[in-house]
């Protein structure tokens, strides 16, 4: 994102970047390829998957945390 580069051009045509590889792409997609796509959805159900395992580890540690206090 800072690799930002002088533009010559005085009109800055309204676009936006590939979440994926940052390729300019126009306004209406959010994706450069369909390859990009996929990779987002990948990247997203493991976020998702990071997070329920946030999630669930909380219980996990309440309980040690509740069973080391006990000593
Ligand atoms: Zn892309």
């Amino acid at each position: 994102m800072s690799k930002h580069q002088k533009e010559t051009a005085p009109v800055i045509v309204k676009h936006k970047h590939c979440l994926i590889c940052s390729t300019p792409i126009p306004m209406s997609k959010d994706f450069c390829s369909s390859t990009c796509e996929q990779e987002n959805k990948r990247l997203v159900r493991r976020r998702r998957y990071t997070f329920i395992a946030t999630l669930a580890m909380f219980p996990v540690l309440l309980i040690l945390l509740t069973l080391f206090s006990r000593r």
